[in-house]
């Protein structure tokens, strides 16, 4: 063996040894690190598998036993580039899924397949012997069309990496740049050496790859130890800008879209890069076919709602320059929270069974309402309303059938419907009206009336039920709960005299 050759796998071997060494620390720490370290441990451990093998396939002294070693070294090294670029992905937040994953690993699958059985079909090495003139380990190959496909796969993916990280260079902050240098390196040393391979500037039949790879090792191990690779690791901004759930436009100082992110393109399907650069006006029409409804010049808070949606809109002035103000417009969808508040409103104003006004509604409103009626020396009228002998019903029929004939009630109460008059469920089977007016009586006289004329029929029973009332009218200064008092007397009144009648306070009752 020259010593030319023993350099050789002296260097492939360090490169295998200390990418090992990469592997076996990342991977017993990898709990400390986020799922990037259990990528860069397989690619670490695919970058040792290539090296190793490239170093007994230098040892070897027949073709047989070469052949043997390029299989094992396919089992790695086209992976390796793939693998890298993904490890690069996951380093820069991209989103990795299954699918991509696969995506990237089957060429290098096939490579593999490939180089098995190459001597089938020829088609990763059209011919591969030992060299008629060096002999072994020197190989005399020719390219067949899968090496060529399985080389530009690789070159290409370690030149997408390289590119992806020159990419975030600018917006990464200071302190991360060293962690980037590393990883530039860790990109370009065998990229830079597979190409100077490929165009035959270093010695015919051998892989100069893995000769320089104790360098990426290296750079790694330094950007492990020093500046905490793997632990501290930049956030991307665009990565941010883009997991944000509100969504986020950006116009520059024209009211031009230049920019929004995914949040942005989910409320709005419309939205597209090719709106990159129009008016935000004529942008808005085409998204909503209206108006823009809040300010683009100023700091503002909205609602504003969008077909089934209802968004809050908040706007912010950008100071980039001075005199040179961009937009920022968040569109957060409060749609559910409104819907919740509308909900939770109803719950608080409405009563659950008969979807009447509750006694807490009933009381915010008729104090205005008698207050208008004060200031507009207008009459005003309360009525309460009993359920004659509801208890019996109750008893006879069961709860349930209680429950409806409330409901009942409320419908046929409901049917003399009158903007003026507010009706509430006072409590049990107690009701109340408040009336602007003083036609209280005869509307009560109308409703008791109607309640007695028409039972309720559950299967084929008919529940006939009556209700007593008292009517008060405010005649001088009262206030709602002397009002209310009035009207409880002459409710009771009304079934002292044996019920299913109308009182009214001051003149059937005092
Ligand atoms: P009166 O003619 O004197 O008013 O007799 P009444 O039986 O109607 O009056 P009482 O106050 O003795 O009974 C009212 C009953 O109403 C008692 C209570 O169990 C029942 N009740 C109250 N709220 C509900 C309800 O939401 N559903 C049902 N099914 N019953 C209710
Ligand atoms: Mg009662
Ligand atoms: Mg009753």
């Amino acid at each position: 063996m020259n010593s030319e050759l023993t350099a050789y796998i002296t260097l492939v071997c360090t490169s295998g040894v200390l990418n090992m060494y990469l592997f076996i620390y990342v991977f017993l720490n990898r709990h400390k690190y986020t799922s990037i370290g259990k990528v860069f441990s397989l690619y670490t451990f695919l970058i040792t598998v290539y090296c190793f093998s490239s170093a007994f396939g230098l040892m070897s002294t027949n073709i047989e036993q070469i052949k043997l070693w390029t299989i094992i070294q396919y089992t790695a090294m086209p992976l390796s580039a793939p693998v890298g670029l993904l490890f690069i992905m996951y380093y820069l937040g991209f989103e990795m899924t299954r699918k991509k994953w696969i995506a990237l690993l089957t060429i290098p699958i096939i490579s593999l397949f490939m180089v098995a059985t190459n001597d089938i079909h020829h088609l990763h090495y059209r011919v591969y012997e030992i060299d008629p003139l060096l002999g072994a380990p020197y190989v005399h190959q020719e390219m067949g069309v899968w090496y060529v496909v399985h080389g530009i796969y690789t070159f290409a993916c370690m030149l997408f990496a390289f590119i992806l990280v020159l990419t975030r260079w600018k917006e990464t902050e200071r302190v991360y740049r060293p962690q980037l240098i590393s990883l530039l390196f860790g990109q370009f040393v065998p990229m830079a050496t597979a190409f100077i391979y490929l165009i035959g500037l270093t010695p015919p039949g051998l892989d100069p790859v893995p000769i320089v790879l104790w360098l990426t090792s290296i750079l790694y191990i330094w950007s492990i130890s020093s500046s905490r690779l793997f632990t501290l690791m930049p956030i991307a901004k665009d990565a941010i800008f883009h997991s944000i759930n509100d969504g986020v436009i950006v116009l520059d100082e024209t009211k031009r879209l230049i920019e929004f992110n995914h949040a942005s393109k989910r409320m709005f399907s419309k939205l597209n890069k090719k709106m990159y650069g129009l008016e935000f006006q004529d942008v808005w029409s085409s998204l909503s076919g209206g108006l823009v409804p809040f300010p683009l010049e100023t700091e503002a808070f909205r609602e504003v709602q969008l077909g089934e949606h209802i968004y809050q809109v908040r706007t912010t002035p950008l100071q980039q320059a001075k005199n040179s103000r961009g937009l920022l417009i968040i569109f957060t969808d409060i749609t559910e929270l409104k819907r919740l508040q509308i909900k939770l409103q109803h719950q608080a104003d409405y009563d659950e069974l008969t979807q009447i006004y509750n006694r807490r509604a009933f009381f915010q409103q008729s104090k205005k309402m008698l207050s208008e009626a004060k200031e507009k020396i207008k009459p005003f009228t309360v009525i309460l309303m009993d359920i004659d002998y509801f208890k019996k019903v109750n008893d006879t029929y069961g709860h349930d059938a209680g429950d409806q004939l409330l409901k009942h009630v409320v419908k046929i109460c409901t049917t003399l419907e009158n903007k003026n008059i507010l009706f509430a469920r006072y409590g049990g089977e107690e009701f109340v009206f408040a009336l602007k007016g003083s036609g209280g009586k005869s509307y009560a006289e109308e409703l008791r009336q109607l309640v007695e004329s028409q039972p309720l029929i559950i299967d084929d029973a008919k529940i006939y039920v009556t209700v007593s009332m008292g009517v008060a009218r405010a005649d001088k200064d009262e206030n709602l709960n002397q009002l209310l008092q009035y009207a409880d007397k002459a409710l009771y009144a009304a079934k002292r005299d044996g019920r299913n009648s109308v009182k009214e306070y001051g003149i059937d009752a005092v």
